[in-house]
């Protein structure tokens, strides 16, 4: 493969993976639809016969407008491959499938986003995975649950939905004592955010549909790492169980990935802003968002982030006070949309009732419930903060705090 000359984040974003198409010189990368390719030769139809200069065979294998995003992702993060997947639930279940089998012990984050809490507690197991659920910003109960078997660790930072932020380094070399690959869902950091390879993330997973895509119009998911581990994800994640991103959204995400890391800057700005103006207001009990000086692990976050994203949460007072707000602001915001998700140019807001998920999802009781309770209270609002003008992001939370 041709090597870059180019070396910078906005460079890359744009350029990676992509380049003037060699059958019409298209300046703008195609979107190749087909499902199959045609033949030159008689060839095997295993995925193990599967190689990296493999021709294009069929659409669950490889497509050339998917692998233009893998390979673009591949170079934001700076590591050798990634796999696209059909949504970032199919990545989550890809990591736990490809990488765990019965007898096999896993330490998962005891908050993530739901959908990965309730997929490791409730499925897993059916599997005979053992599983251990750990507040990784607690180090010692970290050191405490790995054993002999734990074969991966799965983390999140900032951690969805209470922005409590993991010591990656730290949480690291534990995953070394014993072996175990980590995986990190980098979805609220985004490749911006954090260097996920340097701080020694092995498998770096994003929900795509969130700042990758950046417009709320496609879902999708991907894992970026080695071409070790990725080539077994592609073989038994993507060709076996057949998760595979569909190439118009790979399309979308690409066109999405390109403005990146200038979303990203404006995302931030914005953010500070929005978070120092709720942390004044007098409705408002508590603001939490990793580059508000308030914010418990605000070293860590400064010493392991390069852009603070533009997750923010925000607490008004018990259940009842939050409950009410969230009824108000389904009917009376105006520019920020009461709709879950993030990541999109649009803002959006969502209420998230503390007794509800940790005995739903996360099902958490004495020092994790407590750990929850210290960043989240008796429920949040989660906030992603847009693209729109600061101001106009104001007058509409100024109409309904
Ligand atoms: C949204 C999200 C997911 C799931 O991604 P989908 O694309 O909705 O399947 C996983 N992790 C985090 C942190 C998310 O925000």
């Amino acid at each position: 493969m041709k090597k870059n000359t180019y070396s910078g984040i906005r460079t890359i974003a744009i350029h990676g993976g992509e380049g003037p198409d060699p059958a019409t010189n298209a300046s703008a990368p195609p979107l190749h639809m087909s499902s199959t390719f045609v033949s030159e030769e008689a060839a095997g139809f295993s995925a193990h016969d599967l190689k990296d200069d493999s021709p294009w065979l069929y659409a669950r294998w490889a497509n050339p407008t998917v692998s233009m995003l893998e390979k673009k992702i591949a170079e934001i993060e700076g590591v050798e491959d990634a796999l696209c997947t059909a949504s970032g639930m199919a990545a989550a279940t890809a990591i736990f499938m490809t990488f765990l089998s019965s007898g096999d012990h896993v330490i998962v984050s005891d908050v993530s986003y739901a959908g990965v809490a309730e997929l490791a507690r409730d499925t897993l197991p059916r599997f005979g995975i053992e599983t251990t659920f750990v507040d990784m910003s607690d180090l010692n109960a970290l050191n405490n649950a790995v054993k002999k078997n734990t074969k991966l660790i799965h983390i999140e930072s900032p951690v969805n939905p209470i922005l409590r932020l993991t010591d990656v380094r730290a949480v690291k070399k534990i995953a070394n004592q014993v072996g175990a690959i980590l995986s990190a869902d980098c979805t609220f950091a985004t490749p911006l955010g954090m260097r996920a390879s340097k701080l020694g993330i092995d498998l770096i997973m994003h929900s795509a549909t969130k700042y990758l895509c950046g417009h709320g119009d496609a879902v999708g998911g991907i894992i970026a790492g080695s071409r070790s581990l990725i080539g077994k994800l592609r073989l038994e994640a993507g060709i076996h169980h057949g998760g595979v991103m569909s190439p118009f959204n790979a399309w979308l995400i690409a066109r999405g990935v390109s403005t990146l890391p200038l979303r990203m800057e404006a995302h931030e700005k914005n953010a500070m802003i929005i978070a120092n103006w709720l942390e004044k207001h007098p409705n408002v009990t508590d603001v939490k968002y990793p580059g508000l000086e308030s914010h418990p692990q605000h070293k860590l976050a400064e010493e392991q982030m390069n852009n603070f994203s533009a997750m923010l949460s925000f607490q008004v007072g018990d259940e009842s006070v939050g409950k009410a707000l969230a009824n108000k602001m389904a009917s009376k915001l105006e520019v920020i949309h009461y709709a879950v998700s993030l990541g999109h140019h649009r803002s959006l807001i969502f209420w998230m009732p503390t007794e509800e998920l940790i005995n739903g999802s996360f099902r958490l009781s004495n020092i994790q419930a407590k750990s929850y309770k210290a960043f989240a209270g008796d429920g949040i609002f989660r906030m992603s903060v847009g693209l729109e003008d600061p101001e106009d992001l104001i007058l509409d939370l100024e109409r309904v705090l």
